[in-house]
């Protein structure tokens, strides 16, 4: 049973993996990929939380990661911007400011 379930991390995790893939390192639909960034931000760390919650660290623990996942999130949201030109992504390190221009292309962004 509980091996059951790291196993359905694993395969979430994995299509989690290639979809970013798919849907943020190809194509050109800037505007698809800044609407889905947000909510495909979310929802792996959900899952990563839901696999901290599983693994049952003591709770003062568990509660800081939880705490500590809401502002990282939030800030990998913020740091990764589309190029309107480009369409590629330009990802900041959670802890710097955002990028002003594609690292691709050097076009800086508008928004
Ligand atoms: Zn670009």
């Amino acid at each position: 049973m509980q091996q059951d379930l790291l196993v359905t991390f694993a395969i979430i995790w994995l299509g989690l993996s290639v979809g970013s893939y798919m849907l943020f390192q190809r194509g050109a639909d800037v505007e698809r990929k800044r609407k889905l960034w947000p909510a495909y931000t979310i929802f792996s760390n959900v899952v990563i939380g839901a696999v901290i919650v599983y693994m049952q660290p003591p709770l003062p623990m568990m509660l800081g990661l939880l705490a500590f996942m809401v502002p990282l999130t939030w800030l990998t949201i913020r740091g990764t911007k589309f190029c309107a030109a480009c369409g590629r992504a330009t990802r900041a390190p959670f802890f710097m400011k955002p990028a002003g221009k594609c690292s691709h292309c050097q076009k800086p962004f508008q928004y």
